[in-house]
């Protein structure tokens, strides 16, 4: 049988209990990663992802932080290290929306939406990184949003979120390029998971190809990143045609 191409890799996942994060995780896993399912209050569906895998032949560990929670974040870590390594593959995934007519929204929304969406990337990055550099190889890869590229449906404030995770990609992508380091963001839009479902604003009739898109095709571009060696510091869109580069 054919090497997998991520064999020997460890590849965390943040919010992989469901949605895109769930379909990332078994992605990586079907290309030989051994997969941390992070998960936030979702643990049981953090263990059928893991199960899931593991019926494909695959391996995986579901462990639970709150990624916006630096102590949480150090204890992850820790946890990672002690049941499967270091990390090699990074998907700052995790993500809330929090969708609210703008001039409602408040300083705690605001701050929750940062610290979850932001602050949560930078953390974890800042984790992970270290041990990268020591070894000359590491992939981050963020998702990011085309709301940070067209203001999109939900609010300043996840926009905000979203356009500053490409600016923290930039940088480390220029920073950490030269130590066998990658980093790429994402940028899609919509995807059929709880965060579309749950917003009545949005319909498949905002997209050119008129239907949502399914979080395979977005799996699918970090399985390209993460496999890849030579695109740093770019953003992939995967939109149906929404927002156009
Ligand atoms: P989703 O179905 O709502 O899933 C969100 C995931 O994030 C869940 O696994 C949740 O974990 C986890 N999460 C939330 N807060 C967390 C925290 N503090 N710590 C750890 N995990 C946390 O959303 P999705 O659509 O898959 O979105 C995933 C990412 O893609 C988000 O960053 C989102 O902004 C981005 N995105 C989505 C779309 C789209 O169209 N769906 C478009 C652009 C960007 P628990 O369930 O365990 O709490």
């Amino acid at each position: 049988m054919e090497a997998q191409p991520l064999t020997g890799k460890v590849a965390l996942i943040t919010g992989a209990s469901r949605g895109l994060g769930a379909s990332i995780a078994l992605t990586l896993a079907q290309a030989g990663a051994t997969v941390v399912v992070n998960y936030h209050s979702g643990q049981e569906a953090a263990e059928a992802v893991v199960r899931e895998i593991a019926q494909q032949q695959g391996k995986a560990f579901a462990i639970q932080a709150d990624v916006s929670d630096a102590q949480a974040v150090e204890q992850l870590f820790q946890q990672v290290r002690a049941q499967v390594g270091e990390v090699d593959i990074l998907v700052n995934n995790a993500g809330i929306g929090v969708p609210k007519p703008f001039l409602e929204i408040t300083l705690d929304d605001w701050q929750k939406v940062l610290t979850t969406n932001l602050t949560s990337a930078f953390l974890v990055s800042q984790a992970a990184i270290p041990s990268m550099m020591a070894k000359g190889f590491g992939r981050i890869i963020t998702i990011s949003s085309t709301a940070a590229q067209t203001g999109g449906v939900i609010g300043p404030h996840y926009t905000a979120s979203k356009a500053g995770l490409i600016g923290l990609m930039h940088s480390y992508a220029s920073l950490l390029a030269q130590h066998g380091i990658t980093a790429n963001a994402i940028a899609p839009a919509l995807i059929e998971t709880d965060m579309i479902r749950n917003n009545p604003k949005v319909t498949p009739d905002l997209i050119p190809m008129k239907r949502f898109g399914q979080p395979q095709e977005v799996a699918d571009a970090v399985l390209l990143l993460a496999t890849n060696g030579y695109i740093n510091g770019q953003t992939i869109n995967v939109n149906g045609g929404l927002y156009m580069s």
